[in-house]
């Protein structure tokens, strides 16, 4: 699964079905990055089962 994170922003997501998942301008991470923040909705989505990988 892939992290991608908005240049210039500080909070990775690793939900393509998250309102904030970059489509442009972003750096992509091929595992969990060990800087930066992780995206809160993505969290709850995991948690909730509704995170699209
Ligand atoms: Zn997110």
């Amino acid at each position: 699964m892939a992290y991608r994170k908005r240049k210039g922003k500080d909070t990775w997501h690793w939900c393509r079905n998250c309102s904030n998942w970059p489509t442009s301008d972003y750096e992509e991470k091929p595992s969990k990055p060990a800087q930066g923040e992780l995206c809160n909705e993505c969290l709850s989505k995991d948690k909730a089962g509704t995170c699209t990988k």
